[in-house]
Parts: structure tokens; sequence; C-alpha cells
């Protein structure tokens, strides 16, 4: 396709030309952009059916703002919507609420929060800007930059939003995380604490909930820009309906790191049932596959992260797990079963990932050394620490050398990797890996010592459906699809290549805000 603008666009295998108008009237096809034209790809199983389904010819219902899916999103966006003044429900294909959010980790990045933790604990600087900064380069620069600005400025007030009338309590320490040049990483423990305070806020204000209801079609007339979405076919038991949304769609559906064939599809390394997945098993792609077939612009698909220190059995992403991410501005330490450091403790997500795979099948796993004195600030109580070592995800010693036999390492070569690293922090400087030094990371001196076990297992899809800065979505000419908002982790574009861990929530909240409020207007 030449140029932006054009009343009509050649249709490439389909033979012909398609008026842009038109264009999805008849024939709802994935529209696959390919030099010269627009494939209609109708060879695809199932889509030629699906593009002919006509409209429905009544409507079971009309609700002014629909939202698809029960996380951090669906429950932000909802929230803001009924704050807004509409009737806002939440449709949930599955039987509980909360999706990937309410297993999530709980660790929110945010250059303040309202208690002011950072300055009070004496942490360093930070400020919006810096955090976008670090977003962009997290992404290797392929996120867009309105959007990573949208998050960083608007993560503040989505915390002390969650704090002050959701009650979500958050515990009293900012950590350092991999990829992050300021400490910013607010702790919770798990995410349901924000799910909930989401979810109390989305309640009081009068949204509602579906639970076991499944979006099954997205309704569009055509896709004219000045087209609007008209409604939703939803599925629950046996019976089907169609709702229709009085002001605003908005999808807050999830990643699709749980759709085999999808993620197979973007990134064939990433394909089959062999990689353990930290995601609940609803994080699948429909809804982008729906938002297509309406004409919505997807973008940066084939980027899923690995979240390298999950379980390394069952690839869970457990209290236990969330110790290796959390630490590193606390002095924890990564090494081999050779009990050898192999990367900077600060290194983002994919390159820690990638560094583990390339030890080998052998390599696995990999383990994180901390200290008793690191547990609460690095955000995690001691009870949580007494869970893992019940539930053998933890060993302790009393020194380095009894973690070292508990965990199976070598102990002469652990003992003097961790005498190494105390001495680098003593001198503010890691020749081995350039890790950025700071006076927050403790020497690993006074026993207890415990190891934790990790290795990489799918966790974040970056790709997804393309929005603007006012969270709508945005269709395959660039133009705006009226009345359809997305939010969360089914949109792409925020993170890039990579996104910096605590960065999720943030870019549900802030733009399930933003989604919430600007559907409320109609
Ligand atoms: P986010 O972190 O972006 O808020 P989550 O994974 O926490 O996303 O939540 C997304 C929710 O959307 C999940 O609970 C998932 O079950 C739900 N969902 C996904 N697809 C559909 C669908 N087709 N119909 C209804 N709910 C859906």
């Amino acid at each position: 396709m030449k140029g932006n603008d054009q009343d009509e666009v050649k249709a490439g295998n389909a033979g012909g030309n398609v008026g842009r108008r038109s264009f999805l009237k008849g024939a709802l096809a994935v529209g696959a952009v390919a030099t010269g034209g627009f494939a209609l790809n109708m060879a695809v199983p199932g889509l030629a059916e699906a593009a002919k389904r006509p409209l429905p010819k009544k409507w079971d219902e009309t609700i002014d703002v629909v939202v698809i899916g029960s996380g951090f999103a669906g429950w932000s966006a909802a929230a803001q919507a009924a704050i807004g003044g509409a009737k806002a429900v939440v449709i949930e294909k599955m039987p509980t609420y909360g999706g990937n959010s309410i297993i999530n980790g709980g660790v929110y990045a945010s250059y303040d929060d309202k208690f002011h933790y950072r300055q009070k604990m004496g942490l360093g600087d930070d400020s919006p800007e810096l955090h976008m900064q670090d977003t962009l380069k997290g992404g290797d620069f392929f996120s867009i930059p309105a959007l990573a600005k949208v998050l960083a400025e608007g993560a503040t007030d989505g915390l002390n939003w969650m704090i002050d009338d959701g009650g979500a309590v958050i515990r009293p320490t900012v950590v350092r995380a991999g990829g992050h040049s300021a400490y910013r990483t607010h702790a919770a423990g798990i995410g349901k604490v924000y799910v909930d305070a989401l979810k109390r806020i989305a309640e009081k204000n009068g949204a509602q909930i579906r639970l076991n209801t499944a979006v099954t079609w997205i309704w569009r007339a055509d896709a004219d820009p000045k087209s609007p979405v008209l409604g939703v076919e939803v599925k629950s038991g046996r019976k089907i309906s169609n709702i229709k949304v009085g002001k605003g769609l908005i999808l807050a559906s999830g990643g699709f790191s749980r759709d085999v064939k999808m993620r197979g599809d973007h990134y064939p390394f990433l394909s089959g049932e062999n990689w353990n997945c930290t995601n609940h098993p609803g994080a699948t792609g429909e809804m982008i596959r729906f938002a297509q077939s309406v004409g919505a612009d997807t973008l940066q698909m084939n980027y899923i992260q690995l979240y390298p220190y999950a379980d390394p059995e069952t690839g869970i992403l457990d209290t236990p797990a969330l110790i290796p991410f959390n630490g590193p501005g606390n002095g924890i330490v990564y090494v081999t079963k050779q009990g050898k450091r192999f990367i900077s403790e600060l290194a983002r997500r994919d390159h820690v990932s990638f560094a583990q795979i390339g030890l080998g099948p052998q390599g696995k796993p990999t383990y994180t050394i901390f200290g008793d004195d690191m547990v609460e600030k690095m955000g995690f109580t001691k009870g949580e620490i007494e869970a893992g070592l019940k539930k053998g995800r933890l060993v302790v010693g009393n020194t380095i050398a009894e973690v070292a036999q508990k965990a199976g390492l070598p102990q002469d070569a652990l003992v003097e990797t961790i005498d190494k690293h105390n001495k680098y922090l003593a001198e503010g400087k890691d020749p081995e890996f350039n890790k950025p030094i700071t006076k927050a990371m403790l020497p690993m001196t006074k026993g207890p010592f415990y190891a934790v076990a990790q290795w990489p297992a799918i966790h974040h899809t970056m790709g997804g459906l393309r929005i603007n800065e006012h969270a709508q979505v945005i269709d395959i000419f660039g133009e705006v699809i009226p009345k359809l908002y997305a939010a969360g982790e089914v949109t792409g574009g925020v993170h890039g290549t990579n996104r910096l861990g605590s960065n999720a929530i943030p870019d549900c909240v802030v733009f399930g805000r933003v989604a919430g409020r600007n559907a409320a207007k109609g």
C-alpha cells in the first residue's frame, strides 16, 4: 500500500479492488499487509466462515462499558469507567477473577509512593523521565515513547490510588531490579493485593463482573474509520448472547503465553509444549485475533519474555521465585551449578535468561544466594522465608559452605565466589561483570544464608494490539477504531523487545485507567 489515505486498496491474493470502506464488510479477514496490497488470506481454515457472520438481528442487552478481562488492566478500567458515571461490566471467561495478575509477583515500578520510602531510606534519586528512559533502553528502543511516557508519568498516581481508595498494603521498602537504574520497585508480596484493591474500587462504584463468560466475537459493521465497534458475542455455559456496547468496549484480556500455536507462530524458538510457563491457563490470544478481524493493528508480536527465575521444576512464579528478581539491589548473587557467577545480577530479564540458556540443559538450574539481613529490605517477611524452606524451595545454612553443601554446589567454589563478591562491594567495583555497586548492597559475612534454584519460563508477551496514548485501538490504516480501547498485556509497543520487571502492573493500571476514563465519556 502506498501512502496512508487511499480510498481504494488493491487486494493482493484475493484479486480485484476492495474499497477501504468495504474492506471488512463482507470479508472480515485478518489483513496481512503485503507489499503492494492486502492479502485477504481466505485460505486460513475457519476464517472465511467467521468473516461471513452477519451482525446480530437483535441485541440481548446494552451495557455502557464492557470490559474483557478481570486482571489489573480490566479492574482499573472498570473502576475508572464506573467513577466516570458509566455502567461497567467485566466479562471473564474463567471461573475465578484475576487472570495472571492475581498470581503475579506484586512488584510495581514507580518513581515515588505516598510514603516516600525511597527518599526515607536514602536510596538515591529518581524521576518519571528516568523511569521512561530506562523503559525505552530496557526494550532496545522498540517502545513507542509516547506510551512509555504515559506509563512512567501515571505510575505513582496509580499506586497511591490503590493504597488510598482500594486499601492496598505495600511493603515498607523499595528495591532496585534488573534493568532499572534507580530504586523504584515497590513490593506487595503478590499481585492479588492490587487486584483486590482495584476490584474494591470498581465494585464500590457500581461495576460488576460475570465469571465463566467467554467473549467469542467482536461485532463491527465495517472498517470505515467512522464505524464503531458495536458489541460482543459471549458464551456462558451453552448460552450464547449478544451485548451491545453503549459507550465503549475495553479489551483487557491479557497476553498469549499459553497460546502454544500463537507463540510458536511469532517466535518459533518458543514453540511446542516443552517450555515451562508462569501463566494461568486462560492466557490465550483469541481476543487479539477477534480484534484483528475488525481491523485492529498489532505490533511486535514476536517479543516474548522468559522469566529467568521461575521454579525450575514447575515453572511457577512463587514467592521464592521472586527473591532473585527483588534482590539485586540488596546484594544477592547468581551462581551456576559450579558455584560461579555468570552475569551481573542487575542485568535485564532477557539477558539473564539467555545467559542461563547458554549454559545448556546440563546447566539447569542456576541459584540465587542471599543473606538473612537482606530479607525484609527485599520486600519479604520472615514467614515467607519459613514457608519457602518448608516447601523445599529454599535451603538454609549458617555458613556459605553449609548452604553450598545443602544445595549440592561445590563448597570451595561458592565460598570463593561470595568472598570475591564481598570484596567487590567493599571496593565499589565489580571487575568481573561490571555491576554498578551501591551502598544498599550488603556483603554476605554473617549467616544464616539461603539458596534458591531458578530457571527461565515463558512469562510475558510484549506484543499485541496497537494503541495510542488515549488507549484507543488503532486499525491497520492508522485510524482510531471508534469505541474500542485496550490496556495491559493485550497491547503492544509499551515495552519494546523486553519488558522491565515491575513495569507490568503500572502499564496495566495506568492504561486501564486511561481506557476506562475515555470509554465512559462515550
Ligand atoms: P492484564 O495483566 O493485562 O490485566 P490478566 O492476564 O491479568 O491481564 O487478565 C486478563 C483476563 O482476561 C484473564 O483473566 C483471562 O481469563 C481473561 N480473558 C482472556 N480472553 C478472554 C475472553 N475471550 N473472554 C473473557 N475473558 C477473557
